[in-house]
Parts: structure tokens; sequence; C-alpha cells
């Protein structure tokens, strides 16, 4: 596995500060994206490069450009050897739209159970409506897509779900959405996960969020309930997940996590699939996943 590092700007003023950045990234040959604009505004600039942890002078650059106060995400980029081990995996929809209605989270309240759920942590609801989305989903090359904000939510076309049942893989049943006057969004489908594993999560390198005074400001929120102190997991994104391996005893192809992950206002189950569904995927190269290998001790 490889460490990645993504440095971003959005646009800026030019203050001379790109040329400075540059300069260093072409220095040690790095591959950069640079655009520009030049409005009535003056003269904006963004830069988008990736840095991976193996590069000979990886610190030496990291330090160099410290300085410049750019949005850097860290991510693992997985090799197939780590990919052929695993026998399960972390897997993410990409999003493409968001849950209806977005107004003050009023989604959140017409999709869900909320009898056990923490406004503040964001932990506890249990999905027990069809979404309402805006529209069909657009991207064509996508068999499978997800939602902004619940990143725990998976569809896909009528076609994976034909598969997915001829394959005959367990845990899961298929809901459809809704348009948001209620009419059944047609051939998508929603994949509902039944099982949850139990408690498993191995934490090394993740912080833990408690729900509590600390973590989570009242007046913010501008509400006024006791906090849950439930505890969710912020994973840092070095490395993959770590898991137990006494927990995958389940018959079931599709399993969540029972720990909830997330930072800020995200706490979602992780979703999970079994070596046959990831067999499934690969063989007929579908998209719009992220697939990350779970690791044992
Ligand atoms: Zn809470």
């Amino acid at each position: 596995m490889r460490l990645k590092y993504r440095y971003a700007t959005v646009m800026e003023k030019d203050t001379g500060k790109s040329k400075k950045i540059i300069n260093i990234l072409e220095k040690y040959s790095i591959k950069y994206k640079y655009e520009e604009e030049n409005s009535i505004l003056g003269f904006y600039w963004s830069l988008i490069f990736n840095l991976y942890e193996d590069f000979a002078s990886f610190k030496e650059i990291q330090k160099k450009i410290k300085s410049y106060g750019l949005l850097e995400q860290i991510s693992t980029e997985f090799d197939k050897e780590d990919m052929d081990n695993a026998e399960w995996y972390v897997i993410y929809a990409l999003p493409c739209q968001y849950p209806q209605p977005e107004e003050d989270w009023e989604y959140v309240k017409l999709t869900f159970d909320t009898d056990n759920w923490c406004p503040y942590c964001n932990v506890g609801k249990i999905q027990n409506k069809p979404y309402k989305l805006m529209k069909e989903p657009k991207q064509k090359g996508n068999q499978f897509w997800g939602l902004f904000w619940e990143n725990d939510a998976i569809f896909c076309r009528e076609e994976i779900k034909n598969i997915l049942e001829r394959e005959k893989i367990q845990g899961i049943h298929f809901i459809q959405p809704v348009r948001k006057n209620n009419t059944l969004i047609e051939n998508y489908y929603q994949l509902i996960i039944e099982t949850v594993l139990d408690k498993g999560f191995i934490q090394n390198n993740t912080e833990s969020i408690i729900c509590n005074r600390k973590n989570y400001d009242k007046k913010k929120y501008k509400l006024d309930l006791k906090y849950c102190g439930r505890v969710k997991f912020a994973h840092n994104q070095k490395g993959g997940y770590m898991f137990e391996k006494r927990i995958f005893f389940s018959k079931s192809d599709f399993c969540k996590s029972n720990e909830y992950f997330g930072s800020g206002w995200n706490a979602d189950r992780l979703n999970i699939i079994s070596k046959k569904v990831y067999k499934i995927i690969i063989e007929n190269k579908l998209k719009g996943l992220k697939i990350a290998p779970i690791f044992h001790e």
C-alpha cells in the first residue's frame, strides 16, 4: 500500500505564492495541475498535486510546502496483493445526490426512526422509509452510487440487483427510492444491509470521539438536549481498517460494522462485503464504489 497526500488550493488571489510552490514541485519533478482565471476581480489561480510518502524526498518536500497553507488530504492506495489477500472489504458508494428535502436536515425525520438518534453526534438513527431524491441518477457509467451527507446509503441499477440475486448474495434486500412527490424511481434500488457485526474494530491510529460537552457545543447546534455519551471513530485514512477476525462468522455477504465512524456530523456504520461480492464487482467491472481491504492483526 502507498500513502497519498493530496494538496489543493481553492482559487486564490495572486500573491506570488503559486510561483514559489511550482518552483518546488518542478525541482522534484512532481506533476501538478495548475489553472488560472483572469477576471475583473483580478488574477486567481488554483493548484492540485499529489505526494506519495514513499518518494525519496517526501519529508523534504512536505517541509518546504508546509508554510504555504495548502489543504492536505491523506488517503491510502492499496496494491493488488492487499486486495487479493483480504477476505472482507469496506465499500463506499461515490456520492452524486443529496437526500431530500435538504432544508434543516428535514430528511432525517422523514427517512429514519429517530428514537435512539442523537442530533449532536448523529449516532443511532435507523432507516425505516425510502430515501426521497430530487431525480434519477445521471452517472451513466456507474452501476452503484451514493449520497452526500449519508455515507452508508448505497444504490444500484436494476441490472446489478439481478446479478446479486442470481448469485444468491446473502444479507441484503432492495427498496426503491422515491421522488419528492413520493412516486417510485423506476429501475433503481437501495441495498438494505441486514446484518450488523459484533464489536471488533482494532483502534490503531484512530481517534475516538465521545459525545459530550467537550466535543459538541450546544450553542452551535441551537439545541439543549442530553449528550448521549456514545463513541464514534475518526479513522485517519493511513492504511486500512483493522478488525478482529473472529467477528466475521456471518453467512451474510453484506454486513455493517457495529462501530460508527466519522468526524464532525458524520456518523456511519461501515458497509462491508465478502470476497464473493468483491469478485463479482471485479469480474463484471462494476463501477461507482471505492473498495478497501480489511486487515486483521
Ligand atoms: Zn450523541
